[in-house]
């Protein structure tokens, strides 16, 4: 493959070691990783991508979604429902998917990130009904071009155990291990530039029993996989780990084995200062995903207190049943926002929200191979156009979430050109979307 040379970038914004912003700047992509950083570098032979009037960023990390979902926008009993109601009108429509709906929903639901600038993405999938597979979302990622972290879920607590799931929807736990060994062993990567891996992720401390939560972690550790799941959510969340642990979730976490540099917990809107410094000394990260806490009423992560004490802060546009939009460098304005609505308009600048959406990201999910454009480091890049009409008139690479655009010209991943011209260059969407509408009919019809 010929390098590739993206040239002239009106800001090139590398969220390098030094944060060095380059006017006029280009790099060079040779064998998927960055070769050179810097300007009016010959092309000596490569492709060339004309970066004028484009600002230039890594690509953006998702590390938090529930890819399965994109099949149930906006269903109307779930529109304005509290996290446990919102799930349970949900859980029926789930338990009728099957391998198809888990492609396809996370085939559009990573097209949708890879157009909003996201190159990795991590995924929670937790329910595997009528023979779905962690399998059919590896295969929907490696279409789509994505680099990918799935992470094998699991429920074990169904309705007649005093679960909130239908026991259709929740495994044996034995059954549950045995699988996330078999989906390690068959596709987790370790080495650098991995394009999949796999992580092991229990739903939420409440769908599973403790002894699944401790043999979890050990078996991650054992494998050298990350662990992942739902933790401190909103108040109904605290209240639940008080009634039937005895204790908040940060404790209940660290009794388990769930702290360290190798665990990343989603939304923590609750975290009380004990936890943010446990969470901080530990190393464990947080996937914030303002959306989805807005959407349901869950309050406004302490992602100011969490940075300042030096926890590792990550973005997730959370599931599409409860954003219900996937689009990340949205996600990360969202974010950027909703700090200034508590600690005031200089809590969080646009720099540091695409801080934590890149180099963040990339550190949450222990991938210190990407998230940022340094040579070395794998060539996952987003290209934006700022000649459209959102950032006309703008004086500041800062626009990109300020102003616009909300949606790449081209990405690259490994290398590889994901999106072209704003179009997906690696599948044919519009017959994805023509499929996923005709799915989601069918559910609708049920
Ligand atoms: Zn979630």
């Amino acid at each position: 493959m010929a390098d590739i040379l993206i040239k002239g970038a009106d800001t090139l914004v590398t969220m390098d070691d030094a944060r060095r912003e380059i006017a006029g700047g280009d790099i060079r992509i040779s064998g998927g990783v960055i070769a050179e950083v810097g300007q009016n570098l010959p092309a000596n032979g490569a492709d060339v991508v004309h970066a004028k009037g484009c600002v230039v960023t890594p690509g953006l990390v998702n590390t938090h979604h529930h890819l399965y979902q994109t099949l149930t926008r906006a269903v109307p009993g779930g529109q304005d429902a509290l996290l446990f109601g919102w799930l349970q009108t949900l859980y029926p429509i789930w338990a009728s998917f099957g391998p198809e709906e888990m492609r396809v929903s996370a085939m559009i639901g990573l097209s949708e990130l890879a157009l909003s600038g996201c190159t990795l993405s991590s995924d929670h999938l937790y329910l595997f009904p009528n023979g779905s597979r962690l399998d059919d979302t590896i295969e929907a990622a490696h279409e789509v071009g994505l680099r990918f972290h799935p992470t094998r879920g699991a429920m074990s607590i169904g309705e007649s155990d005093g679960g909130l799931p239908p026991d259709s929807l929740v495994e044996d736990e034995a059954g549950i291990l045995e699988d996330c060994i078999r989906v390690v062993d068959r596709f987790h990567d370790a080495s650098d530039g991995a394009m999949v891996r796999v992580g092991i992720a229990p739903c939420s401390p409440f769908s599973v029993s403790r002894d699944l939560m401790r043999d979890a972690a050990l078996l991650a550790r054992d494998k050298g996989a990350m662990l992942h799941t739902h933790l401190a959510e909103n108040d109904e969340d605290i209240a639940y780990s008080l009634e039937k642990f005895g204790c908040r979730p940060g404790q209940y976490a660290q009794d388990l084995g769930w702290t360290g540099d190798d665990v990343w917990h989603a939304h923590c809107v609750k975290l009380d200062a004990q936890e943010i410094d446990l969470f901080a000394k530990s190393g464990t990260g947080v996937a914030h995903c303002p959306c989805s806490n807005c959407r349901l009423g869950s309050g406004i992560a302490p992602v100011r207190q969490m940075r300042d004490a030096g926890v590792n802060v990550a973005l997730g546009v959370d599931g599409s049943a409860s954003n219900d939009a996937g689009n990340l460098v949205a996600e990360a304005r969202q974010a950027m926002l909703l700090q200034r609505v508590q600690n005031g308009a200089d809590a969080m600048s646009a720099r540091e929200a695409l801080e934590i959406a890149t180099r963040g990201g990339a550190a949450v999910l222990g991938r210190y191979d990407c998230g940022q454009i340094a040579v070395g480091k794998r060539a996952d890049i987003a290209v934006w156009d700022f000649s459209g009409v959102e950032s006309a008139g703008s004086w500041d690479a800062a626009a990109l979430l300020l102003a616009g655009p909300t949606r790449v010209r081209d990405l690259f991943v490994e290398g590889r050109q994901v999106v072209r011209d704003g179009q997906m260059a690696t599948i044919d969407l519009p017959r994805v979307i023509e499929r996923q509408n005709v799915l989601a009919r069918g559910l609708m019809a049920r």
